[in-house]
């Protein structure tokens, strides 16, 4: 066997992407016990920085142990009871797996969609609210998928009038992307580390509300072995995961401390570099940082004589997606950028599948010079493939957003 030694990529595309440096050395940092006084007090620490990078108060912030999607059915598989109506809107993959989580725990899904590349409006939200009383709203915020941010900002209030619960997946879009939680009356928000929070994945950063760990709460049971007489069942179903039974987790999390799996001690540390390394910059300053490098990309994909895909009014900053030209092998311009030049793009899924490329700067790749690698690289590529352009355009377009910024 050879020894691990992966090519030197540029990952370019919807994620994931090139680790910040500095979290790449804290995953190779030496463990420690499970209930070891420091070991906790990083749990601690990251309660606290995830409070910060969700904006939020809510003293339920934490991990779970697994990618994006564990989060995700953490909190769905937690709320959800057999039955239990859930709406769905979806503007993308990820709305359809959030449609797919739900139905497995057991819910009566009901979704509304637009085509994608287009987002809801408030009112057809609340109207689909109205006529079908969930129990819960789950909502992707950047759906990678058609690189689309569907606005959450009025959605809250909304679920507020008519006592849903409101969650969102912002796997995609947090640390590159506004979000609010507490101003935006989330009750539950899943992320993920390798979009803009510049981490590999594995590890799913939450943050539940008052009003959703409450109701987690009644579905109570702590499993038999570590029990003592103290713990009382709580009067609704028992949540159908064990490992992503919120309520236990929270006591593992919590003052309690009761032991329920064994924390994924690297990606703790990852993810707390994560946080580190966001709040450092500066949550504005990455947005702002984000956006520079997005429409550097955008800017000099239509300098290659690309035309835009989608809304640009509700685009994500930190993913660009661009129509593949007519008269080119989208798969073999992706293949000959990574066998020739090192570097990753995105392709796409279902109705977008062979259509569109995804060109993704997130996280430490949000910089200059991987933007004009990439833009550059692509050019020769395309021009290869007579692919027409005017040569030079793609690079110029994008130094000219640096130089207007
Ligand atoms: C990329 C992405 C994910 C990733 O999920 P994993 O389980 O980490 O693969 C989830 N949700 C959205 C919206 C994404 O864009």
């Amino acid at each position: 066997m050879n020894r691990l030694n992966p090519p030197p990529r540029l990952l370019m595309g919807p994620g994931p992407i090139n680790c910040y440096p500095r979290v790449l050395s804290a995953m190779s940092t030496q463990l420690i016990g499970q209930y070891d006084p420091v070991m906790t007090g990083y749990m601690n620490e990251v309660m606290s920085l995830y409070q910060q990078v969700f904006k939020t108060n809510n003293q339920a912030t934490l991990l779970i142990d697994g990618t994006s999607r564990a989060g995700i059915e953490a909190v769905l598989v937690s709320c959800i009871e057999p039955g239990d109506k859930v709406l769905v809107p979806i503007f993308g993959r990820f709305g359809h797996l959030l449609q797919e989580i739900a139905e497995r725990a057991g819910a009566e899904v009901h979704t509304i969609e637009v085509p994608w590349g287009e987002v809801f409006q408030p009112e057809q939200v609340e109207d689909a609210i109205k006529k079908i009383r969930p129990k819960v709203l789950a909502m992707v915020q950047g759906d990678t998928s058609t690189t689309m941010l569907q606005p959450l900002e009025h959605l809250g209030e909304i679920c507020r009038r008519y006592d849903v619960l409101f969650y969102s997946d912002a796997t995609a879009s947090i640390g590159g992307n506004p979000f609010e939680t507490d101003q935006w009356q989330l009750d539950a928000v899943s992320v993920g580390l390798q979009k803009c929070l510049g981490g590999p994945s594995g590890s799913a950063p939450i943050t539940l509300s008052e009003r959703y760990v409450e109701l987690v709460r009644k579905r109570h049971h702590v499993e038999a072995g570590i029990r003592s007489e103290h713990h009382e069942n709580g009067e609704a179903s028992r949540i159908r995961s064990n490992y992503f039974d919120i309520p236990m987790i929270l006591d593992y999390w919590g003052e309690e401390r009761l032991n329920h799996h064994t924390e994924a001690t690297s990606m703790l540390y990852c993810a707390r570099e994560c946080a580190i390394n966001l709040l450092e910059e500066g949550i504005e300053n990455c947005i702002v940082r984000h956006k520079l490098h997005g429409d550097a990309m955008a800017k000099g994909a239509q300098g290659l004589n690309l035309k835009l895909f989608g809304d640009q009014s509700n685009k994500m900053t930190n993913v660009v997606g661009v129509y593949i030209p007519e008269n080119v092998d989208g798969e073999k311009i992706r293949s000959q950028l990574l066998e020739d030049f090192n570097i990753e793009i995105g392709t796409s899924f279902g109705p977008l599948h062979g259509k569109i490329w995804r060109l993704g700067t997130m996280g430490y790749n949000a910089r200059k010079d991987a933007v004009l690698h990439t833009l550059q690289s692509l050019e020769t590529v395309l021009r290869r493939a007579g692919h027409s352009m005017s040569a030079g355009a793609a690079v110029d377009n994008a130094l000219g957003v640096y130089s207007g910024a």
